[in-house]
């Protein structure tokens, strides 16, 4: 699932390649997929792609006075192609076809049709419902006193981090890294924190800007569909801790995992891994 640095390089290489690229037609084969009807897709033809940007883990691309701010949910990812689709390709939602031949593809793998788009005028995204409730940008980092206050909360790290509307931009991939750069159990509680384990999280969030210097060396012009990223920890269990050697351990969820070095952030502790627990009741 594409979180901050994987969209913020996605718009990035976008911007580059699609500023000034004129509109040709843009259709939407995703049935589902637009969640405005006014103004129509149609209203791109003949617009010039002013700049691709990137809210949160959502990317917006910008069409003059006119933007498509799209959420990618889990299985969405957003690519240029040099020329257009097979009408068979099923995981096509949104095409914006460009009248040099290219082609901007919204594609979604998998069965689930849950990635989502808006037309909306440009200066209307910021009051868009789904930009309003966003907390701050997880990268570059809130002030600490922001960060500390938002933190703040009697709720688990792992979901904390991971709420949007507390904090933008980190998904179940980062949390992991970050929380292992700043040494704390994910099932430590946001209020319990000192105020030095604060400033540890509020430093550990440059993972985030790490990660895109990374991806700025090693992703060429055209973006894969399977950007590399350099996780540490994250679905590394069994494998050992690139900082003390420990080996990693992992709690299963329904539909995630959670990562982490038992000797630097649970006290020694290995957690009850949830998915077992349950198994054996
Ligand atoms: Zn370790």
């Amino acid at each position: 699932m594409p979180e901050l640095p994987e969209v913020e390089i996605t718009v990035r290489r976008l911007n580059t390649a699609l500023s000034g690229a004129s509109v040709d037609s843009a259709v939407a084969p995703g049935m589902n997929v637009m969640k405005t009807f006014e103004p129509p897709l149609e209203e791109l033809v003949g617009r010039e792609i002013t700049g691709v940007r990137r809210v949160g883990k959502m990317p917006a691309v910008e069409f003059g006075d006119l933007a498509l701010l799209i959420h990618l949910m889990s299985a969405g990812r957003l690519r240029l192609f040099d020329r257009r689709a097979s009408a068979k390709d099923r995981a096509s939602r949104i095409l914006v076809r460009l009248e040099d031949g290219r082609e901007l593809r919204l594609r979604e793998f998998g069965t689930k049709q849950r990635a989502w788009a808006r037309l909306l005028p440009t200066d209307a995204v910021a009051e868009d419902e789904a930009v309003t409730r966003l907390g701050p940008e997880a990268w570059p980092a809130p002030p600490p006193a922001k960060f500390a206050e938002l933190i703040d909360q009697p709720r688990h790290l792992h979901p904390l981090l991971r709420h949007q509307g507390d904090i933008a931009g980190i998904g179940r991939s980062w949390v992991d890294e970050i929380l292992w750069e700043a040494r704390l159990s994910p099932f430590k509680q946001g209020s319990e924190l000192d105020e030095e384990e604060v400033e540890r999280l509020h430093a550990a969030l440059h993972v985030l800007g790490d990660a895109i210097e990374y991806y700025e060396e090693v992703i060429g012009p055209d973006l894969p569909d399977k950007i590399p990223m350099p996780l540490k920890v994250h679905k590394r269990e069994g494998e050992p801790c690139p900082r003390c050697g420990t080996t990693i351990e992992a709690v299963f969820f329904s539909e995630h995992q959670t990562n982490y070095c038992p000797q630097e952030q649970t006290g020694g502790r290995v957690l009850k891994d949830r998915r077992l627990s349950r198994l054996l009741k």
